[in-house]
């Protein structure tokens, strides 16, 4: 896709948006938005290695509990055309991780034809993504880490205004599923140079729901795959839910996974349910 973007349908929300002339509902024109670049960033999964997380400003999902609200429902950050995009990406220190950024996967791929370093690549992403645009992050793309939010099409609609997040989300994830895992190095140095981590952050009220994901992702994807398990939810006081996940939902959920039988994961600590991993905007 060339600088003008025609009739943008990268994403289930198919828009056909011609970007030019006015933004879809990700709120994102032809250009990325940079909102903030983080260096190092830690995560849950240290198995992600070292890093320089690149948040883009817009969402096509938009949750009603958002950590990253500031971000997400704005135009906060800089425009960058392809050249200083490609620029900010070979500036990176370690992988270069591209935060919920499938409203922008014309510009990152036009970017990274202009860039001059080759880094491992980390396309940190929501899951509501088409198949067709798993496949092309595909192409370039090391790592996938990507959540499963929600099973039932109520949820999704209800926090999400996306009836069809699981619909697509499943087809998209078996298309992440064909990245072989390699895993390089052991204990506290195993870093991913390939592969894929499925998220689920557990949601109060919604042990079910979890349960749901979870005996999908044994069931279509394997228990080999790795997952994280998140229990950090925080109230944004913009959207529901309104409290936090206590520890017995937690527990409930980190128990089925465990009967499933998975075999490579990351549990969270219940008192992670704070801030301390919502990065300020
Ligand atoms: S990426 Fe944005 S403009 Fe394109 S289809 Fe999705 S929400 Fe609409």
């Amino acid at each position: 896709m060339g600088n003008a973007i025609i009739k943008c349908n990268d994403c289930p929300r198919r828009c056909n948006a011609d970007r030019a002339k006015r933004v879809g509902f990700c709120g994102a024109g032809v250009y990325a938005r940079v909102a903030k670049t983080v260096a190092p960033f830690l995560y849950e999964e240290p198995i992600l290695g070292e890093l320089t997380a690149v948040f883009f400003s817009g969402c096509n999902l938009r949750c009603s509990y958002c950590q990253n609200i500031a971000i997400s429902r704005s135009t906060s950050g800089a425009e960058c055309d392809d050249a200083r995009l490609a620029e900010i990406f070979d500036g990176a220190v370690g992988a270069l991780d591209l935060v919920t950024p499938s409203h922008v996967l014309s510009a990152v791929e036009r970017a990274l034809a202009l860039c001059k370093t080759e880094r491992r690549i980390i396309w940190n992403t929501s899951g509501y993504e088409t198949e067709d645009g798993a496949r092309r992050a595909s192409e370039f793309a090391d790592v996938f880490l990507t959540d499963i939010k929600y099973y039932s099409s109520d949820l999704s609609r209800r926090l999400s205004s996306a009836p069809d997040y699981f619909e697509h989300a499943k087809r998209a994830v078996k298309v992440m599923r064909e990245k072989r895992d390699v895993i390089v190095g052991e204990g506290k140095t195993a870093v991913m140079t390939s592969g894929l981590i499925v998220r689920h952050l557990v949601l109060p009220d919604c042990v079910n729901d979890s349960k749901n994901v979870l005996d999908f992702i044994a069931g279509e994807l394997g228990t080999d795959t790795y997952i994280s398990l998140m229990s950090q939810f925080t109230p944004n006081g913009a959207g529901g839910p309104n409290r936090r996940l206590n520890r017995i939902e937690y527990k409930i959920v980190a128990e089925h996974a465990l009967k499933l039988g998975f075999k490579n994961g990351f549990f969270q600590d219940i008192t992670s349910a704070d801030s301390k991993f919502t990065p300020e905007f």
